[in-house]
């Protein structure tokens, strides 16, 4: 019995000697000192011993688990403070470091001249109006003076949801939408997604236009060049030369496409211009009278203009981007530059 405590001292001091967390420290506790340890179980087994051993055995199991719960203590202290030591070196922090940079966000360019276009027309007495993407034919087409076998509807690549219903190829639709719903005299801004079936370094599927319009008694040809002259020379410049070139839409007429002087080369001709020295810019005219007619204003009482620019194309000219398709590829390294 005596040696058997002996060699059950000697392994429980061994098995706590290599544990490394709480966890097997509880365990070895246990498995010596529990319940159903190994010590309780020689102390059960001593009824078979003689008056004389009993009290010997039993003396000497009490020292045996008073040294081993004194052992398994210290080594648990130990254990902790090695885990400490650990958790400590590793997440220890150098305050000395530099801080790590949180990216900054900003305007992408498209929004950027957006706001910068509706803003120089606000001040001009232009409010902002939107209409939906997902676009009825009839606002999109039939209204704006091109009924179903109008050869323009080619020209425009249409992104059909069913047949009445499309997504819509330009702003101008929002023009019908308001003078339905509202009465002359008004000036109009509506900025906007639109889609059409096209896709190269100059066009993509999705891009954005503003769409302008002013509507009231006795509005002439010279407002509208007064209008759009004012807003070139705030957005590109006093300096720049602006011309006004006839042109043809089905919903204006007169039309007229509007240029700008070329601002890469100045007018000398380049590859950006086409060496013409000109860059188009927007599209205009005065509202048609059959325009009129579909939203039920009387073309004898009020007249009006109409322009629409693309935002892809204006952005391209002022920051001197030559693909279109940058702006939407989110690369932040383009971005970045705005
Ligand atoms: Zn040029």
């Amino acid at each position: 019995m005596k040696d058997k405590l002996n060699k059950i001292e000697e392994e429980a001091l061994q098995a706590a000697s290599v544990i490394t967390t709480e966890v097997e420290m509880q365990q070895v506790r246990a498995r010596y000192l529990g319940r159903k340890g190994e010590i309780t179980m020689v102390m059960k087994g001593m009824g078979q011993l003689s008056s004389e051993e009993r009290p010997l055995v039993g003396a000497l199991a009490n020292e045996v688990k008073d040294r081993l719960e004194e052992a398994f203590d210290v080594r648990q202290d130990a254990l902790r403070q090695e885990l400490m030591q650990q958790n400590l070196a590793s997440e220890r922090l150098d305050v000395t470091l530099p801080g790590r940079k949180l990216g900054r966000g900003y305007k992408h360019p498209i929004t950027k001249v957006t706001e910068e276009i509706v803003a120089i027309f606000a001040a001009l007495g232009f409010g902002v109006v939107e209409g939906p993407e997902i676009e009825k034919d009839f606002y999109n087409f039939e209204a704006l003076n091109i009924p179903k076998d109008h050869p323009a509807r080619d020209m425009q690549d249409t992104f059909y949801v069913s047949e009445e219903v499309v997504l819509r190829t330009h702003t101008s639709p929002v023009q019908i939408r308001t003078m339905l719903k509202q009465k002359p005299p008004l000036r109009v801004i509506a900025p906007g997604t639109v889609y059409r079936r096209d896709s190269d370094v100059t066009h993509s599927p999705m891009f954005h236009q503003i769409e302008g319009f002013l509507v009231d008694r006795k509005v002439t040809f010279g407002d509208l060049k007064g209008i759009l002259t004012t807003f070139i020379t705030e957005f590109f410049g006093q300096n720049v030369d602006v011309r006004f070139r006839p042109s043809f839409f089905p919903f204006t007429e007169p039309s007229a496409e509007v240029d700008i002087q070329c601002v890469i080369c100045g007018g000398s001709g380049c590859r950006v211009c086409g060496q013409t020295g000109w860059l188009e810019i927007l599209g205009s005219g005065m509202i048609d009278p059959e325009v009129f007619k579909s939203v039920d204003y009387d073309p004898v009482v009020y007249s009006g203009f109409a322009f629409g620019m693309g935002i892809e194309r204006i952005a391209m000219l002022k920051y001197g981007v030559n693909d279109l398709r940058l702006f939407f590829e989110n690369d932040l390294r383009f971005l970045k530059q705005f």
